[in-house]
């Protein structure tokens, strides 16, 4: 009997501490909803926005090239994990390119897909793009192709 008030006792306190603490903390969120946080995620969608519209144009024919797949297997990629340039590789948007005619960093529009060099290899010269898949099936479902590519007006 006397422990099971003591416990009763002990929950009612803990009970009104909780409800102390609570408060506050639910106060406080409350307001910087208002004026925090919520309303500095608004301004970073607008600015985001723009940039959106602004998307990437296909602009001039560069040339007909030989395109082929990768990805980031043994076979392929030798177990680098991680592009020349040092990104992960992802697919619709890592390509391998000869460097001397196409930076790292250079945006090439190939079939609809605005594509950034941000790797090389040994066989990849002159009008050759390597184009990065995420899976090997996919790299060699691309095969080797004629396609023609476009610079990216930005
Ligand atoms: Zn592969």
């Amino acid at each position: 009997m006397n422990n099971l008030h003591r416990y009763a006792r002990l929950a009612a306190v803990t009970a009104a501490m909780a409800a102390c603490f609570s408060f506050p903390a639910f106060a406080a969120e409350r307001s910087d909803d208002v004026t925090g946080p919520g309303v500095q995620m608004e301004q970073a969608a607008e600015e985001e926005n723009p940039a959106e519209d602004a998307e990437p144009e296909k602009g001039e024919l560069l040339g007909v090239f030989t395109t082929t797949g990768y990805c980031n297997c043994e076979k392929c990629s030798g177990g680098h994990a991680l592009t020349y340039s040092g990104t992960v590789p992802t697919a619709k948007h890592t390509i391998s390119a000869d460097l001397n005619q196409y930076p790292i960093g250079t945006k090439l529009w190939i079939d609809g897909t605005v594509y950034t060099v941000e790797d090389m290899g040994s066989s990849v010269k002159g009008n050759w793009i390597d184009i990065f898949y995420g899976s090997h099936e996919e790299a060699l479902e691309h095969g080797m192709r004629s396609q023609e590519v476009y610079a990216v007006i930005e």
